[in-house]
């Protein structure tokens, strides 16, 4: 018994037909359709055969969505009448996003994929990534991965229906899926298009490099070292950022660090202020323990130690502590906020792009099993 002419076709996040052929002279009780994105655990369809022995199935990637830019794997398994067992060999697939026809330059340890534009944008976001990746491992010093692929669509709607987010996270711009090294950012047309490049991208090899450094433990570390290191990444400050800072001071509503442990707010300004704390926090750390105080600090988060016991683990204060250190230095200096080496042209730019920057919220909570990350 043989399974021939075994093959796949796809549109993305609509439909995925799955055809085999069964030459075989014996009965067959049932078929069985299995398919494993990485990552993920196996799902079985069950399918059937016609006459010829021909199994055409057409899998639902709408109701049922498959893991985006994951490769994966499928197989068939018939049972015969006297209930044993016959498996196909394995097959795979790499389920991209083929909505879109994406020109590609692969350098460096980077494959990047757009859209629409010639070569030289191509460039232009190589560059960026290279750019990004080094100022990345200053504060997450981790290997990078052998290849890592970056997306750029040309708008935010794009990136969240590639990732099947629905509509309550309408404000995702970018997106990172450590294991599978691959990050999609969103870049619309415009005057702010390379300050999102230098915005986006650092943000989401940052969330890379964390799994590089960390493993699936990435995910016991804090919210606020997560975020905190990725947006302290970016290659151009978030000057709202401080705005937003600023005025929690004044109205003493900063959120208490501990309550960022393992989510972020869900209501979307508080969430900014989420982000905006992280940032400030995490480049307080930096600036008093350095990269190997921040290294160490994952270290313990990696080795499984909570939120409070990995920080006093690794510095001679508590968090408490050092979040009141660093509440002092908000409160008496709040010159440190003071964006510096960003000419004031960056500025208007980015208070004009003011919008696309709320887009990069994100809450864990809204994080899927697959450990996704904005
Ligand atoms: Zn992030």
């Amino acid at each position: 018994m043989q399974f021939n002419d075994v093959s796949v076709f796809y549109d993305y996040g609509k439909e995925v037909i799955f055809q085999t052929t069964i030459q075989t002279d014996e009965e067959l009780k049932e078929i069985f359709l299995f398919i494993q994105p990485k990552g993920q655990s196996v799902r079985t369809e069950s399918v059937i055969a016609n006459e010829n022995g021909e199994v055409i199935y057409t899998y639902d990637a709408a109701a049922t969505p498959l893991r985006p830019f994951a490769m994966t794997d499928y197989w068939f398994q018939a049972t015969l009448d006297d209930d044993s067992l016959i498996e196909s060999d394995k097959f795979s697939f790499f389920y991209e996003d083929n909505r879109f026809d994406w020109n590609r330059l692969e350098e460096n340890g980077f494959q990047i994929n757009w859209q629409n534009k010639d070569a030289s944008f191509g460039q232009t976001v190589l560059d960026v990534a290279e750019q990004s990746l080094e100022v990345a491992r200053n504060y997450v010093p981790a290997e990078p991965p052998i290849q890592l692929k970056i997306y750029i669509y040309e708008n935010a709607s794009d990136v969240q229906t590639a990732m099947n987010l629905g509509q309550y996270k309408s404000w995702v711009a970018g997106h990172a899926s450590p294991d599978l090294a691959t990050v999609l950012v969103s870049v619309p047309e415009g005057p702010s298009q390379k300050l999102e490049l230098e915005r986006q991208i650092p943000h989401e090899i940052t969330h890379i490099l964390q799994y590089q450094m960390m493993g699936a433990n990435y995910r016991n570390a804090p919210m606020w070292l997560l975020e905190g290191t990725a947006s302290l990444a970016e290659l151009y400050p978030n000057p709202d950022y401080q705005r937003v800072l600023e005025r929690a001071v004044e109205e003493e509503s900063l959120i208490k660090l501990e309550d960022l442990c393992t989510s972020f707010p869900p209501e979307a300004s508080r969430a900014f202020l989420a982000y905006a704390q992280s940032e400030s926090f995490t480049r307080f750390l930096y600036a008093n323990y350095g990269s190997s105080g921040l290294e160490a600090l994952m270290k313990n988060y990696e080795n499984g130690l909570g939120c409070n016991e990995g920080f006093s683990s690794t510095f001679k204060n508590s968090l408490t502590q050092e979040e009141y250190r660093w509440q002092q230095q908000l409160g008496i200096h709040t010159g440190m906020l003071v964006v510096e080496n960003v000419a004031p042209y960056f500025m208007v730019l980015a208070l004009v792009v003011m919008p696309a920057m709320l887009s990069s919220i994100k809450t864990k909570k809204q994080q899927n099993a697959d450990g996704e990350h904005g």
